[in-house]
């Protein structure tokens, strides 16, 4: 039997609409993920030499997070919500009633392996769902743990895992699911999108985007660039809210890229040498493809490459042409362009250049000038003085919009994500007002005030 029968079966048993077969099943994960926490970090080392820190801080503990999260406001949001009645239809009572879609698809990418994996699988197991994840068969290791934490946490057909790569992927999106979602690149989340309208699935798209940051002359500019280094060298630039691209104001350009400098050498020493804290390039056509980037670029600092570590240095370029390789997609790895602006008009100029992407950053002590760029351009998420950080905080939905995606997750953007809420009305038998039945006697000039009773 195929895993989605497994899986429809399991939901038709009702079991998963128990709040307590919830909880139980998420305390399980949560104890089983403190458990074997060190080998989760050792797997992230060996599929892409991951910093134990960041593996703890942005996988392991940013999950459990998660887990506590749902596991402590799943009774209240499960419950039915009321919202207020209308006089039209008085007396009722009137409320949301949420329930779990059903099967859910989980497709997720490597560069946060467990992270994208086991963080919206919370939130899904929560609103009552069963799932079936496809991680990525990039991240092999990180894989296996996985699985054998799904295995061991989960009963057979509420959470299965399957492993394997594109045409895994492609069989599980040839069937009928009640919701996919998919975290990835901007290319292939179009071809989920197109098996999923075939069943008019709900999805929700987590992917890319060549995300700006813009650093003006008023801005704290040593503070900037140790948090624009951090929010890019992170995970070796694979992230997909990483800046992509830096417009900085002409009058402060020396110097941000010189504090940039800086702050790349105090966190990772001389670039000629790998550093322990920073991940490397997840492949060899990843790695070749960054390479290619450097390729008739100017590189002002780093460009150092090491073929047999997948190694490529924090780099900084410095004006590239919009036309050039490295501006055309999502850079996605350490090398971040610096293009100096004179005018806002030229900072417009890229930024509606590109997509809607997934993050943008302001770095300014004017809030005239924050309010603007917050207010011009549409985009996913973002920060203020800071990178990254927007996906920290459990109360803002964490999504895209446009190219970089479809809907959000996190907190209670998760359960709501996962849960369709039917809209109830419940009306009372003891009064029956006899206006709506024919045959119609309301005179017109009562009829055309109705809308003061909606
Ligand atoms: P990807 O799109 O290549 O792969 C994602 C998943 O889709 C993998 O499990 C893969 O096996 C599967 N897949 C690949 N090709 C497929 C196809 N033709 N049909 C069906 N399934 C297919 O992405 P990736 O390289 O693993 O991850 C990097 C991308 O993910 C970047 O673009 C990054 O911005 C994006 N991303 C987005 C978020 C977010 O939260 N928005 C988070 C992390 C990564």
């Amino acid at each position: 039997m195929d895993v989605l029968n497994v899986h429809h079966n399991f939901f038709a048993t009702q079991k998963t609409k128990d709040i307590a077969f919830r909880k139980a099943a998420l305390r399980r994960l949560q104890k089983e993920i403190v458990a074997r926490e060190d080998e989760i970090c050792d797997a992230l080392y060996a599929d892409f030499k991951k910093p134990r820190f960041e593996t703890l801080a942005a996988e392991t503990q940013f999950v459990l997070a998660e887990i506590k999260t749902q596991l402590k406001n799943i009774g209240y949001w499960s419950r039915p919500e009321r919202v207020s009645s209308i006089l039209a239809n008085w007396p009722t009572a009137d409320f949301l009633f949420p329930e779990p879609y059903g099967n859910v698809l989980l497709i997720a990418p490597w560069n946060y392996p467990f992270q994208l994996v086991f963080a919206p699988l919370a939130g899904a197991v929560a609103a009552g769902n069963t799932v079936v994840v496809k991680p990525s068969e990039l991240t092999p290791n990180t894989s296996k743990i996985s699985s054998e934490i799904i295995n061991k946490v989960f009963e057979e057909g509420h959470v299965s895992i399957v492993e394997g790569g594109l045409e895994v992927s492609q069989q599980l999106l040839n069937q009928k699911w009640d919701y996919i979602f998919f975290t990835g690149s901007t290319k292939v989340g179009k071809i989920v999108y197109e098996h999923a309208a075939k069943n008019l699935t709900p999805v929700t798209l987590e992917l890319g985007g060549k995300n700006p940051c813009i650093v003006d002359a008023t801005a704290n500019i040593g503070l900037s660039a140790k948090r624009i280094a951090w929010g890019k060298f992170l995970n070796a630039g694979q992230t997909c809210i990483a800046s992509d691209y830096i417009l900085v104001h002409h009058k402060v350009k020396s110097r941000f890229i010189e504090a940039l400098k800086k702050h790349i050498e105090a966190s990772f020493g001389d670039v000629a040498v790998p550093s322990e804290h920073l991940a490397r390039i997840i492949n060899q056509k990843n790695y070749q493809r960054l390479k290619s980037l450097l390729e008739d670029q100017n590189v002002i600092y780093g460009g150092i490459t090491i073929d047999q570590e997948n190694y490529i240095s924090p780099t900084i370029i410095d004006e590239p042409t919009l036309e050039s390789p490295l501006m055309q997609d999502e850079i996605f790895g350490p090398i971040l362009p610096i293009i100096g602006y004179e005018t806002e008009e030229e900072i417009e100029r890229y930024v509606s250049h590109y997509e809607k992407p997934l993050a943008t950053y302001v770095f300014s002590r004017k809030k005239s000038f924050q309010k603007k760029i917050l207010t011009k351009y549409s985009f996913g998420g973002g920060a203020i003085n800071d990178t990254v950080i927007q996906i920290t905080n459990k109360k803002l939905p964490f999504g895209g919009v446009g190219a970089s995606g479809v809907g959000g997750y996190h907190g209670k953007s998760s359960f709501d994500t996962f849960s369709n809420k039917k809209g109830i009305i419940k009306k009372a038998n003891w009064l029956d007002v006899p206006l709506r039945y024919p045959p119609y006697k309301v005179p017109d000039f009562i009829l055309k005030r109705f809308k003061h009773l909606f």
